[in-house]
């Protein structure tokens, strides 16, 4: 359905037509492959920071034409904005007006990201209003690109630098069409750990990956992109699923494991069939997920404490168990929503589930970090799969085309991707933290 739209207002007379009629039209979003360069034109840093020559070097090695603080007129396929340095709001304007000029250039599927420090209760007043006003300014940006360019932050804490692992697997990642729906997010990276892939066509090689609630939507999507990333793959599932699971783990050539999360010791299990079968584990997936939505009012016992149960109690259950079975850097990432960020009638228990992944992430960073792991959440917007294809057409078309910048719903390929990122080595100095895959739904915002 969606694409069918897409379609029609992507070409020929009916192209026209909406755009005599003023239909939405949504552009078709510049995903990732390995047959396509990771821009789609040139890109202008424009900026200063300490380490703004390091990183220069780094994105010429990617193969990208990197011009600094002049474009002259060429048009672009990318912008990095470098803030880091920057003391007072008054210092924004050279800046932000060039940068104004520069989107001006900008090519269809451009990304903007900008790299700047986080405002804190500690800084100089003046400094924490700059650092929060980037935040504003960028989000702001990222509603103004259209032809499905998007804009993005990443935040320097710590000791981290223009030019750390972590800040440079962002970076790669905001650039690349694997964050095609993430638009007007800003992500915090610490320290200097990690290590850029070999090749980021494959930056999953040798990782052994368990994703829950695989046997069909982003689940399986998920699985479908880590196997292509590299990982070897475990599909886990409800053992009534066990069809759709079995052609699910056969095409990602990995293995399945009927299990429901809920039950007591499903993290342990999910540990020995790792190590039975592939030798190690190095990462997890808490995906599976369900909905029973009713107004509080018409609540029942029943709907509060499945959904509890399966999307948040099973994980904290698991990540116990998880961090007892002495797993080093491992890495977790949880499925959360934008209704755990907003709320959503009919929704109480299903976002009381989700702003407890939200928190429980946050809350577990240290103790995954004190075995060299992390542990991240993803929450999407509205994303198109069998669940949200059974939602009322008009409330669909809201939350498609009229809450979202990019004008339309995301793929599961989408969630996958952020997820698929937040796993890789480099992306150490990642954690505690939630991302966004909404296409800056303004659900959330
Ligand atoms: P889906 O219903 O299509 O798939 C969920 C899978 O989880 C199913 O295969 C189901 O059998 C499995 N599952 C359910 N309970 C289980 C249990 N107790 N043990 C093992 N497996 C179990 O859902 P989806 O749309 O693919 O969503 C996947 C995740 O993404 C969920 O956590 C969901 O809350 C989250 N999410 C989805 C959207 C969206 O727009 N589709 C938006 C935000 C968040």
């Amino acid at each position: 359905m969606a694409d069918k739209y897409l379609d029609m207002v992507n070409s020929g007379f009916t192209a026209t037509l909406a755009k005599k009629l003023g239909l939405p039209r949504p552009a078709r979003l510049r995903r990732w492959s390995t047959q396509t360069p990771l821009l789609p034109g040139p890109l202008l840093v424009l900026g200063s920071s300490a380490r703004a020559q390091a990183l220069s070097d780094t994105l010429v090695s990617w193969g990208l034409d990197v011009r600094r603080n002049d474009a002259g007129g060429a048009k672009l396929g990318g912008l990095i904005l470098l803030l880091d340095e920057l003391t007072h709001p008054e210092q924004l304007s050279p800046l932000m007006l060039a940068a104004g000029q520069a989107v001006r250039q900008l090519v269809p599927g451009a990304r903007v990201v900008s790299i700047s420090r986080p405002a804190l209760a500690t800084d100089e007043p003046a400094v924490a209003a700059v650092r929060q006003g980037i935040d504003g300014a960028i989000r702001s940006l990222g509603r103004e690109l259209r032809a499905g360019a998007t804009a993005n932050g990443i935040l320097l804490t710590g000791d981290a630098e223009a030019d750390s692992p972590s800040v440079l697997a962002a970076t790669h990642f905001f650039l690349s069409g694997r964050s095609a729906y993430v638009d007007g997010q800003f992500l915090q990276v610490s320290g200097n750990a990690g290590e850029l892939p070999e090749s980021f066509d494959a930056p999953l090689a040798g990782k052994v990956v368990a994703v829950t609630g695989a046997a069909r939507g982003i689940g399986a999507a998920i699985a479908a992109t880590l196997y292509r990333d590299g990982a070897t793959v475990i599909v886990v599932d409800m053992p009534g699923a066990s069809d759709a699971l079995s052609k699910v783990a056969n095409r990602v050539s990995g293995t399945a494991l009927q299990l429901d999360v809920t039950a007591a010791d499903a993290g342990t299990r999910i540990i020995e069939h790792a190590r039975a079968r592939h030798g190690q584990l190095d990462l997890v997936i808490h995906n599976a997920g369900i909905t029973r939505d009713k107004l509080l009012a018409n609540m029942d016992a029943g709907r509060w404490d499945s959904v509890i149960a399966v999307n948040i109690a099973s994980q904290l259950r698991m990540n116990e168990q998880l961090l007892a079975a002495d797993l080093p850097g491992l890495r977790v990432v949880s499925l959360a929503s934008t209704s755990g960020i907003a709320g959503n009638r009919g929704q109480s228990n299903y976002a009381a589930s989700k702003g407890g992944v939200i928190g429980m992430v946050r809350a577990s960073a240290e103790d995954f970090a004190a075995n060299g792991g992390t542990i991240n959440a993803v929450a999407p917007g509205f994303i198109e799969t069998e669940m949200t294809a059974k939602i009322p057409l008009g409330t669909r078309t809201v939350a498609r085309m009229v809450l979202p910048s990019l004008m339309q719903g995301g793929l599961p390929l989408d969630v996958a991707e952020a997820i698929g990122f937040l796993a890789w080595d480099a992306s150490q100095g990642i954690n505690g933290q939630t991302l966004r895959v909404c296409g800056q739904s303004l659900v959330g915002a």
